[in-house]
């Protein structure tokens, strides 16, 4: 059978994905492959469909026993003959799994590395017709990785002792460029073929939010996002124990997962999560490994990670079935000193010599920097994430996808408090990290800064009324620009940076973003729920009964067989069931995600309840104008497409007698098709504005203001005053009917290229 077949007859797949069908290919002539491929890009296809088509046996190597199971079971769910052995079988089971699948039982045999120096292993190895053994999770080999397996070499020594030297196919979601080399070299790949595909997940929304009530914010979210299965990952047990609880009893279905559960209850509450009778799991990041729950809509950090490694795995667990899904860290600074602590405190590893153990710490170091980065940067946080991946888009500096590219910032001119920053490092003799210059700066009266004799120094106390927060993140934009920088070793010292001089001599000024002051530091709650397609988008009320119904047969045959319900069949699946509502084997053999042989296994039961539906129903389904079958797949091939005012926006659109310009674009955004389209920025819109001299910008008291011009109050466009709930006074840019009405008609007119334009510069 050929490849494309082995697809749509066992998987129920019309086309591969980007990459698959290089790598299968390349697979099918004989040659070795890597694939670096994001979480839910669809690695195991990958060596799966080759594994069929192929003559002899693949075995494939998995760190995971929790993940060889699921693969296991949804393979043999697909008519796929598979096995696995490793440490969960007894002594007997292995004995009697080895000798079927010496009798050519199973075409795919999951094995964990260290089964392979085993003699019964090796005794049936010998003696089997092995075509292809696959590496999964291959980045464990490298001692460069954060994963590194020391059984995984034994890999290695395996395959040489083969009678014939079988393929070698290595896959991983993880790998910067030194891993990637570790992996061909020491795995020993012959001329592979090493393909990598874009680490961007363009499905997922990412968002950082600076927040210290951190249970109501998770909370809220979940209470937003009810009946959406999403996880919670945070740093300790007890931080996993605590808010399980307080969602439960604010009467959120909830779960919870961490190395401290017994294994009985680890295990039911990971299938009470799994079969959605939970749908939020609360979880320390031991959770999920191996969890190839397809529909989680969200990931929640409570707290930081450890390093962008763990962030992107984490949250790459969001949307594996590509849908719009969301991952939202909560940050707060205490996270980056409990994991400051736990580096230092890094229990001995006997495997590593002193030397290894000093790199490996400088290594964990540079890693929580980066991700400490990630929190505070005010840049877009997908190139943040790509860029550390070592994707580089110089074309594409934001993706408006993100909090950051969908946050207006104001700037504003620190260069004052800067200097005077730069001074006080200076003067405390660059030998102090950033809580003791903050100290210094406020005048705190601390014994510790006593005892340095810090109290005699003349910046100490130099801002006393200013927040600590707001010096800390003067500071750590001054590090981003490299006005200051940040000793590498634990003790994080302060020193001058290579621009500092510049900024101290009054040549240039520092400028920082930060949110307007009109707008709380925490976004409101319900603001996210808004921004994807959610099934109700889709179904009508109609449709959304029969998915009712539709769930509770695949729960009932879930249970029956005692597999997760998204092994039976995905989400998608049975929304587009929903939509199609398909009345004959042919027609249902269409839906993505429906095989042979599923459909042979369970098929007509489907069918019988969509049958029933339209006997009693014959009220539409879905909304007509959402093409179904094009969405999702698509979304994860195609980029969107830049921003364009359609026809159907503007008749929708309504005008108010005043409005300010994120109201009149977030409108627009709203009634935009998402899934084609992406947004448009207030952003370009009002650099339009200042080209066409209707604003101009200008530098008054400190900070950048904005400045009506003649031309701008002829079009419309005017100031009010507020006052904030400190008391604060400012200025709100509005915009009046004739306003919002013109620059709508420019969007559709002159300025119809805006956000292409602004991507090409
Ligand atoms: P990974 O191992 O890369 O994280 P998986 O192999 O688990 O990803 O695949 C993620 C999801 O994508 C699975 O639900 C899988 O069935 C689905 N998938 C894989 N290939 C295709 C394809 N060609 N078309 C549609 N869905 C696919
Ligand atoms: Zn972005």
């Amino acid at each position: 059978m050929q490849q494309q077949e082995v697809l749509k007859q066992y998987f129920g797949y019309d086309r591969f994905r980007p990459g698959q069908e290089e790598l299968i290919n390349a697979i099918l002539q004989g040659q070795d492959v890597l694939g670096i491929m994001p979480t839910g890009a669809g690695k195991s296809v990958c060596y799966q469909v080759p594994a069929l088509v192929l003559s002899g046996i693949t075995l494939v190597i998995s760190p995971l026993i929790s993940l060889m199971m699921d693969q296991v079971k949804a393979l043999n769910q697909a008519g796929i003959h598979a096995a696995y052995i490793n440490s969960s079988l007894t002594e007997g089971q292995v004995s009697k799994a080895l000798q079927l699948a010496g009798e050519g039982r199973y075409k795919i045999i999951y094995a964990a590395p260290e089964r392979l120096e085993t003699n019964s292993f090796m005794n049936f190895a010998l003696n089997a017709p092995i075509s292809m053994v696959t590496v999964d999770e291959a980045h464990c080999i490298s001692q460069w990785g954060q994963d590194f397996r020391p059984s995984y070499l034994k890999i290695v020594k395996f395959i040489n002792s083969l009678p014939r030297r079988p393929i070698v196919s290595a896959f991983t979601a993880t790998a910067t460029a030194v891993v990637k080399d570790d992996i061909c070299c020491v795995l020993g790949l012959r001329s592979p073929k090493v393909l990598i595909t874009g680490f961007d997940r363009e499905n997922l929304y990412f968002e950082v939010r600076h927040i210290r009530k951190k249970d109501m914010e998770v909370l809220n979210y979940v209470k937003d996002h009810s009946g959406e299965s999403g996880i919670i990952y945070c740093a300790t047990r007890k931080n996993v124990d605590n808010l399980c609880a307080f969602l439960e009893e604010m009467g959120m279905p909830s779960t919870k997962y961490h190395a401290g559960l017994s294994s009985d209850e680890r295990k039911r509450n990971q299938e009470d999560f799994l079969y959605d009778v939970k749908p939020v799991m609360v979880a320390t990041n031991a959770f999920g490994m191996g969890i190839d729950k397809s529909n989680v809509r969200y990931v929640i950090h409570y707290n930081m990670s450890q390093s962008l490694e763990n962030y992107y795995q984490e949250a790459g667990r969001a949307g594996r079935d590509g849908e719009a899904s969301e991952c939202i860290l909560l940050y707060s600074p205490q996270d980056v000193m409990i994991h400051q602590f736990l580096i230092d405190n890094k229990g001995e590893n006997q495997e590593y010599t002193r030397e290894e153990a000093e790199s490996v710490k400088e290594n964990d170091m540079a890693r929580l920097r980066a991700m400490t980065g990630y929190c505070t940067t005010k840049k877009c946080l997908r190139q943040y994430i790509l860029h550390y991946f070592g994707e580089f888009d110089d074309n594409r500096s934001t993706c408006g996808n993100c909090s950051n590219c969908l946050t207006e910032y104001e700037e504003t001119d620190v260069t004052d408090i800067a200097a005077d920053i730069l001074q006080c490092v200076r003067e405390c003799g660059q030998r102090y990290g950033m809580n003791v210059i903050v100290g210094v700066l406020r005048g705190e009266n601390k014994a510790k800064l006593r005892s340095y004799g810090l109290t005699e120094m003349s910046c100490f106390g130099l801002h006393k009324d200013m927040p600590e927060e707001k010096l800390k993140n003067i500071i750590n934009e001054m590090i981003a620009e490299q006005y200051l920088f940040m000793t590498k070793d634990k003790y994080m010292l302060l020193k001058l940076g290579k621009a500092s001089s510049e900024v101290l001599s009054g040549q240039c000024r520092v400028v920082i973003k930060c949110l307007p002051e009109q707008k709380t530091q925490e976004p409101e709650p319900g603001r996210a729920g808004s921004r994807r397609q959610r099934v109700s988008d889709i179904l009508t009320s109609a449709g959304l009964e029969l998915f009712d119904r539709l769930k509770k047969t695949r729960l009932e045959i879930a249970r029956e067989q005692a597999i997760p319900p998204y092994i039976v069949f995905s989400d998608k699946t049975l929304l587009e069931l929903c939509a199609k509502a398909p009345s004959s084997k042919t027609e249902m053999l269409q839906v993505a995600g429906v095989g042979e042989v599923k459909y042979e296994r369970y098929g007509e039961r489907f069918l019988e309840v969509i049958r029933q539906f339209r006997q009693e129903e014959n009220r539409p389904l879905c909304f007509e104008d959402h093409k179904l079958t094009v969405s999702s797949e698509t979304k994860l091939t195609k980029r969107k497409q830049e921003f364009v005012l359609t026809e159907e926006i503007r008749e929708q659109l309504h005008f108010t007698e005043k409005m300010t310009l994120s109201d009149l674009v977030g409108q627009i955004n709203d009634l935009r098709d998402e899934r084609i389209y992406k947004r448009l920025t207030g952003k370009a819109v009002m650099q339009k504005l200042i080209q066409n001299g209707m604003i101009k910008e200008i530098y008054r008291n400190g900070i950048w203001q904005k400045k009506i011009m003649e031309a701008g109050s002829r079009f419309g466009i005017f100031l009010e005053k507020h006052v904030s709930e400190k008391g604060a006074e400012y200025e709100v840019l509005l915009y009046s009917e004739k306003a919002q009405k013109s620059i709508v008609d420019k969007l559709s007119g002159e300025w119809r290229n805006l956000m292409s334009e602004k991507s090409e510069v």
